[in-house]
C-alpha cells in the first residue's frame, strides 16, 4: 500500500506547478503538506512544521508512510490551485522569496500565507501598505557598537524615515525613503531579525543596523519601506511599468567579504578591508559593521575605461589571489582569500562593468563625485551619458514633481 502511494506521489510531482516548492520555487520538492495539499522543499517544510500541525501537517514524500486520504488531498489541491487561493491578493511591493532569500523573509512569507492568511484578507496588510509606521527598533550605536531602543517613524507622505533618541525630541536623523536601501543583515549582525539601512549623507554612504526580537515586526518594517518606495515611484514615474519600478525598491548586496587592498601607490602594503558591492558602488570598510565606508568606488561602464582582470600590473606585488580594477583615474590592486573567491568577485564586478548605466546610477555617481571633488582628491566619474532604463521623459517627470535632481 505504501509503495503504491509513494509511486502515485511521484506521478503527482511531475504535474505542472508541483515540481517547484509551493512557497519558494526551489526545484524538486521532497516534502508535502497533506492538509494544505502542496509540495515543498526541505527548508519550507521546516517552516511549515514550526507553525504547528493545526496549520500544516508535513511528510516526506519517500521516507514517511502515506495514508490514501492524505494522497487524495494532495492530488485534489496541488501547488497551482493552492497558490490561486493563498496568494490571491499579494501586494506588488511584497518581496516574494526565492530559494536564496533570507530565512526570516521565507518564514514570514509562509506565515503570512497560511497562518495569518494576509493575502486572502487584504485588510491584514494595513501595517505595511498604509504608508505610515512607527515603533521601536534596537539600533546599533555608531561608536559603542551596543544596541539601543530608538523610535522610528516612517512617513510615505513626507518621504521620510526618522529616528529619535528621545521620543519627544527632534529626530536624530531624517532619511529620505526614496534614497535609502534596506537589506536583511543576519550574516553580519548575527541576528536573524536584523536590517542594514544604507543612505547617502554628506556625499558618502552611511550604514545603520537595527533589529527587533519579533521576526514579524522586522519584516513588516522591511515591507513598509518597500511599499512606501513603490508608491512614491508610481507617483513620480506614472508612465513606468510596475515591473521596472519593483526592481528599484530594495537591493541585496551582490557580494560582501574581506579583500586585501593596496594604497594609491602600488608599493603600499596590502591591507585587509571589508568590501561590499552595492549595485555600481564598491565600498570598503575597516570592519564589516562600520557606520561609514573608508572609501567608495563608483564602477562605471566598460566604454568609460572601467575593467577588471586577474593579476597585477608588471612590477606590482601580487599577493596570492590578486586582481586589478581599472577605473579612469586609478588602478585598484586587490587580493582575494582564494582562487574561488577571486573568481566570484571578478564575475560580479564584470557584470556591473558590462551593464549600461541608469539615471539612478548617475545620481549615485554624481553625489560621490561631489564629495571627491570637494576634498580635492580625484574625480572618479567622468560621464553621465549612456543611460537606459527609465527614459528622460520620466526623469523630467521626476524633476517636475519637485524632487531634487542630481543628474546634470
Ligand atoms: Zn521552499
Amino acid at each position: 500500500m505504501a509503495d503504491a502511494n509513494e509511486k502515485f506521489l511521484g506521478e503527482l510531482l511531475k504535474k505542472s506547478g508541483n515540481n517547484e516548492c509551493a512557497d519558494c520555487g526551489a526545484k524538486n520538492p521532497e516534502w508535502a503538506s497533506y492538509n494544505i495539499g502542496i509540495f515543498l522543499c526541505t527548508r519550507c517544510a521546516g517552516v511549515h512544521r514550526s507553525m504547528g500541525a493545526h496549520i500544516s501537517k508535513v511528510k516526506h514524500l519517500k521516507l514517511d508512510r502515506w495514508e490514501d486520504s492524505q494522497v487524495t488531498r494532495v492530488r485534489e489541491v496541488g501547488n497551482n490551485a493552492a497558490r490561486l487561493y493563498y496568494e490571491e491578493r499579494v501586494p506588488p511591493c511584497y518581496r516574494r522569496p526565492n530559494q536564496d532569500a533570507p530565512q526570516v523573509l521565507v518564514e514570514q512569507w509562509i506565515r503570512a500565507k497560511y497562518e495569518r492568511e494576509e493575502f486572502c484578507h487584504p485588510e491584514r496588510q494595513n501595517q505595511y501598505v498604509s504608508g505610515f509606521m512607527e515603533g521601536f527598533l534596537m539600533k546599533r550605536g555608531k561608536e559603542d557598537a551596543r544596541y539601543h531602543p530608538r523610535k522610528f517613524v516612517l512617513s510615505e507622505a513626507d518621504d521620510t524615515l526618522k529616528y529619535h533618541v528621545k521620543e519627544n525630541k527632534d529626530p536624530k536623523a531624517i532619511l529620505r525613503i526614496s534614497e535609502l536601501n534596506v537589506a536583511f543583515a543576519p550574516p553580519k549582525t548575527g541576528n536573524q531579525n536584523s536590517l542594514q539601512i544604507s543612505f547617502m549623507k554628506d556625499g558618502s554612504t552611511r550604514h545603520i543596523y537595527v533589529y527587533h526580537e519579533d521576526p514579524e515586526v522586522i519584516t513588516t518594517w522591511y515591507l513598509a519601506i518597500r511599499c512606501a518606495k513603490l508608491h512614491r515611484l508610481q507617483v513620480a514615474y506614472p508612465g513606468a511599468s510596475e515591473k521596472e519600478l519593483l526592481s528599484q525598491l530594495t537591493r541585496d548586496f551582490a557580494r560582501e567579504g574581506f579583500l586585501w587592498k593596496t594604497g594609491p601607490r602600488h608599493s603600499d602594503a596590502y591591507k585587509k578591508r571589508w568590501f561590499t558591492l552595492d549595485n555600481r558602488k564598491l565600498m570598503y570598510h575597516d570592519d564589516p559593521m562600520d557606520a561609514h565606508p573608508k572609501g567608495e568606488i563608483f564602477i562605471g561602464h566598460s566604454s568609460e575605461g572601467f575593467s577588471i582582470k586577474t593579476g597585477v600590473p608588471p612590477g606590482a606585488k601580487d599577493q596570492g589571489f590578486s586582481f586589478t580594477l581599472e577605473t579612469p583615474d586609478r588602478s585598484f590592486l586587490l587580493s582575494a582569500q582564494s582562487e574561488d573567491d577571486r573568481a566570484q568577485w571578478i564575475n560580479v564586478i564584470q557584470k556591473v562593468i558590462q551593464k549600461p548605466l541608469t539615471p539612478q546610477d548617475a545620481t549615485v555617481a554624481a553625489r560621490l563625485v561631489r564629495k571627491r571633488t570637494a576634498s580635492g582628491t580625484m574625480n572618479i566619474f567622468s560621464s553621465t551619458s549612456n543611460f537606459i532604463g527609465l527614459s528622460s521623459r520620466l526623469q523630467f517627470t521626476r524633476n517636475k514633481m519637485g524632487h531634487e535632481s542630481m543628474v546634470k
